[in-house]
């Protein structure tokens, strides 16, 4: 039997682990007009299936309303009634009538019951002699791209139709597809675009799905589903059809991981502390509640960063303020005792919310992202999860994290918001934090240089390299093409973190790094040396870590940071940390290059 030839493509490992199993080939949204997956659904899903499709419909609906609107600007009245003969479609309400027929019949998904009516038009008016109405099947064609396009993303995971494990191939993943993917399903995913700090990468970091990001080839349509294939997140290399000698080294490579991990399971308990005594916390950046556990068995000293969008993303209605409450007190009572740092909305730039109606920007990264959707655009939002927050702070340790800020204002608009908040709850007579800490992220430029005036008005600091790295090198995080210069130890960052450390310590509050810079082996010796309080990463990094600080001396670390700080380049100041692990232990370096 023909056996084919292992064959192997390379990328970035973004997320560390092994994975041999089966492909899922997952294509990206199409815009065109394309047979959409054959699948069927339950009859308890009939309902849900329906009304997806009717909000498919209406978004449509408001996407052509939107497109006359800025034709009609630009071109004359009859160019722009075009859009009148895609809104009928649209309207039509036999084709609403039909669909749902198919849908609760024959228990289609809501694409292959649309597209298969949809076919069934165009075969019957590309027959038809009239030029002028053949001409319509183009038009016809649009407008149902446009609706396909449009139920894809409210789509449920093709994942939700099969039995047993795969390795999810695709040209990409968002983050709200990344964080409804399935873990027991999902042994791994490989996408061709992305780079290694995008919230994809961050988010199967978290999950503890193995990836790898940016392969260089064309895997998707190079592939069939269910080939053999093996990713190797640690570094990057996917290999596709692989010969029983190179299954066979990946088996026993995927046991050594399992090992690795466990002994730094049982060193969870031991104090992150140098040699000379210092101590450093390390905090866990989560997602979700789930990823609670493996920040506890890593050995934890609190939440360093919740990301709260993700209760906003995938889900088609907002998280009430009860629901709020409920899901920060199990945090607070999960974590027994230790701080949770739960940072507030930070949506917008590759983090779209459906059930926010967000309008599509040119420069998202630049645009109404995090803390200026929510003071401008979705104040309620923002006040009803604030007041959460105070609710929640009467049962522990919870503080508040405000990201994305750029100006004093902003704070000071914050802080006058929760003072409000604070009169209403005591209206109400409900419980809450009176004296609530509020912090705010350092992931802009400008507010690193702002520090010293910042650090008056706020109780911490928490440093988000992720997007201080993107806004000073001036570099979107998830663009591959300019991935080459995201480098953290860009003496232009050092410089900057610096700024920050010596303003909190000066004004004497709290500083913490929480990008994922604090959780890469390599740079521990310039952050320990910077003298920050707390590392919040993803758990799984928290072992790697611990290692390296205690076998760090602070005031060689200090040393280094010195040299790092006047270095003239990123390869410069790297090499100054790495020679400083170097010199404490081989091992420790070994972890550094692995990525564990
Ligand atoms: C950061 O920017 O460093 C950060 C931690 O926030 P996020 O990755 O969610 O943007
Ligand atoms: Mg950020």
């Amino acid at each position: 039997m023909f056996k084919a030839q292992e064959k192997i493509y390379h990328g970035i490992g973004a997320s560390p682990g092994i994975a041999i199993g089966q492909v899922l080939l997952v294509k990206e949204h199409s815009t065109s007009y394309k047979k959409p997956l054959d699948a069927t659904i339950s009859a308890e899903q009939i309902e849900s299936e329906i009304k997806r499709f009717e909000i498919a419909l209406d978004n449509t609906r408001l996407e052509l309303e939107e497109l006359q609107k800025r034709v009609l600007n630009k071109l004359q009245a009859h160019e722009a009634s075009i859009f009148d003969a895609h809104m009928l479609i649209v309207d039509d309400q036999m084709l609403l009538h039909e669909v749902q027929d198919t849908i609760s019949k024959q228990l289609s998904t809501a694409e292959c019951a649309f597209f298969k009516i949809m076919e069934r038009y165009v075969t019957a008016i590309s027959v038809m002699k009239d030029a002028y109405i053949k001409e319509r099947v183009a038009d016809i064609k649009d407008v149902a791209s446009r609706v396909l396009s449009n139920l894809q993303e409210t789509s449920r995971p093709v994942l939700d139709y099969l039995e047993g494990k795969r390795i999810i191939i695709a040209h990409d993943l968002t983050p709200s597809d990344t964080v409804l993917l399935d873990r027991k399903k999902v042994q791994a995913f490989a996408i061709e675009s992305g780079s290694n700090t995008s919230h994809t990468a961050i988010l199967a970091r978290s999950m503890q799905i193995p990836s790898v990001v940016n392969i260089a080839g064309n895997i998707v349509d190079e592939l069939k589903n269910d080939d053999d294939i093996i990713v190797d997140g640690f570094i990057g290399t996917i290999i596709v059809h692989p010969t029983e000698k190179t299954r066979k080294a990946y088996q026993l490579k995927a046991k050594e991981e399992g090992r690795f991990y466990i002994d730094l399971i049982r060193e969870s308990r031991l104090r992150p502390e140098t040699l000379d005594g210092f101590t450093v916390q390390l905090a866990s950046n989560i997602e979700t509640l789930e990823d609670v556990q493996t920040a506890k068995k890593f050995g934890t000293s609190g939440v360093g960063l919740f990301r709260t969008e993700y209760m906003y993303m995938g889900n088609k209605a907002l998280p009430t303020e009860e629901e709020q409450v409920e899901t920060f007190t199990s945090l607070i009572k999960e974590m027994n005792g230790e701080p949770v740092i739960v940072r507030t909305l930070d949506i917008g730039g590759d983090k779209y919310c459906e059930s926010l109606s967000l309008r599509k920007e040119a420069n998202p990264f630049l645009g109404l992202r995090a803390i200026r959707l929510c003071l401008h655009e979705c104040q309620d939002v923002f006040r009803t999860q604030l007041r959460s927050l105070l609710r929640a702070g009467a049962t522990g340790d919870l503080k508040i994290m405000l990201p994305m800020i750029s100006c004093v204002e902003e704070v000071v608009q914050v802080k006058e918001i929760i003072e409000k908040l604070k009169i209403e709850l005591a209206g109400e007579k409900l419980a809450f934090n009176r004296d609530i800490e509020v912090g705010i992220m350092i992931e802009t430029p400008a507010a690193a240089l702002m520090a010293e005036h910042f650090a008056k008005i706020v109780d911490f600091f928490s440093i988000g390299t992720n997007d201080l790295i993107q806004y000073t090198i001036a570099i979107d995080r998830d663009n591959e093409r300019v991935s080459y210069l995201y480098e953290p130890s860009n003496p232009a960052i050092l410089n900057l973190i610096k700024i920050v450390v010596d303003a909190a310590k000066k004004n004497r509050i709290w500083v913490s790094v929480c990008g994922q810079m604090a959780g890469s082996p390599k740079y521990i010796p310039l952050l320990v040396g910077m003298g920050v309080h707390e590392l919040s990463m993803v758990p799984m990094s928290l072992g790697s870590v611990r290692r390296i600080i205690r076998k760090l001396n602070m005031h060689e670390a200090e040393v280094a940071v010195k040299k790092a700080l006047e270095c003239s380049n990123a390869k410069d100041a790297l090499n100054i940390s790495l020679e400083l692990l170097k010199k404490i232990e081989p091992e420790v370096t070994d972890l550094a290059f692995r990525g564990l």
